[in-house]
């Protein structure tokens, strides 16, 4: 990235300063595009995840077999809230996919909601930003293809901690987010499986760029920071996710060890080695938040805050998790460069928060604590 932002040349530009820059572009192109298993054309750049997935969902997405406008968007109800906005598709054209008690797309709904379809285009993602679960894609696939749709997937949370190979996925479109393997932020990607896919009413149009599918001068430092971070993810993921893996273990086990009570989401299926969404009744997601980051760990809430009200999360809805549980949720998630001792401190941080904060809602009920 540094390299990148000492270059002064536009990358659309064809004097030498120009060319370093495309150069630059060019061989993120490469890199992202091995961590997916596709060919670097197929590798459209965008300004953020939000932004690809908006470029995904267009009812004009021609294919080589097909050039007429989707009729219908099918989106699973855990999709995070840039696909749940429907893209470009008018309201009455969305329908949602239920998900079942463990997180994980219903594939019986799906198949039920094609049946009523001629030209869908479907949008489920690798693996859900809050409880980490993964999503039975290739499975989804299938079903999609049998009855004449393409499948989008969003991996922005997957990327770089399982297998994302598009082929083996059968994903005709796929979503990636440059921030969330190490690369800055504000960069992201939409990948096809095949040239022949074509956008044929594209979000950004103007100078050309991106083969014509995201007009604007490229992030140039934001790109060659994507490539660099994609790299890196496809050479390390086995050992990462192995790392990872551990650390969830770890932690988990010590969770429940401290907090018996405790739920922890979605534990019955096979779950991203990185992340946990877990509630005690009784503590309140946003007071634990803050009494954890006074003892200096950052976690999140699995629920969205917008506009300083804190929605309860339409995730653990989906899953039928009632709002008791829901407004405690707590997602830890973490990454390559955590250790055995950061886990450590989450574990004893925990412990006081926990005993705090439970100690105080026994009270504030009347229980004898
Ligand atoms: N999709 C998922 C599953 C995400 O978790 C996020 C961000 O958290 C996005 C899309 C949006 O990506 P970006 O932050 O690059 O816009």
């Amino acid at each position: 990235m540094q390299e990148a932002l000492a270059l002064p040349g536009n990358p659309s530009s064809v004097h030498a300063e120009g060319r370093a820059a495309r150069h630059l572009i060019e061989h993120a192109r490469e890199d992202v595009a091995r961590l997916v298993g596709v060919r670097p054309a197929n590798v459209t750049f965008t300004s953020s995840g939000t932004e690809a997935n908006m470029l995904a969902l267009s009812p004009a997405i021609e294919t080589a077999a097909e050039k007429r406008p989707r009729d219908k968007l099918l989106i699973s109800a855990i999709e995070h809230s840039s696909v749940r906005a429907g893209g470009r598709f008018a309201r009455e054209a969305i329908a949602d996919i239920a998900a079942d008690a463990d997180g994980r797309v219903d594939l019986t709904a799906l198949a039920d909601a094609l049946s009523r379809t001629s030209r869908p285009l479907v949008s489920i993602m690798l693996a859900n930003n809050e409880t980490g679960v993964v999503q039975p894609i290739a499975e989804a696939a299938a079903l999609v293809h049998a009855a004449n749709g393409l499948l989008h997937v969003d991996a922005v949370q997957a990327a770089g901690r399982i297998a994302g190979d598009m082929t083996a996925l059968g994903a005709d479109l796929l979503t990636l987010s440059g921030h969330k393997i190490g690369g800055g932020k504000g960069t992201g990607a939409l990948v096809r499986a095949n040239e022949a896919i074509h956008f044929a009413d594209p979000l950004i149009r103007g100078g050309g760029q991106e083969r014509g599918m995201r007009a604007g001068t490229e992030n140039v430092a934001g790109i060659a920071a994507f490539g660099a971070a994609a790299l890196a993810a496809h050479r390390q993921l086995a050992t990462e996710a192995a790392h990872m893996l551990a650390l969830r273990t770890e932690l988990e086990e010590g969770l429940r060890a401290i907090s018996p009570q405790a739920v922890i989401f979605g534990a019955a299926a096979e779950r991203l080695p990185n992340t946990t969404l877990f509630a005690l009744e009784g503590v309140k997601a946003e007071t634990a938040i803050i009494a954890m980051d006074l003892e200096g760990v950052a976690v999140s809430s699995g629920a969205a805050c917008s506009s300083g009200k804190v929605q309860p999360s339409h995730v653990l809805a989906a899953m039928g998790v009632s709002p008791p549980l829901t407004r405690g949720a707590l997602r830890v998630s973490w990454g390559w460069t955590t250790t055995k001792g950061d886990v450590e401190r989450f574990l004893n941080a925990w412990r006081k928060v926990s005993g705090a904060l439970s100690k105080g809602s026994k009270e504030q009920r009347g229980i004898a604590a």
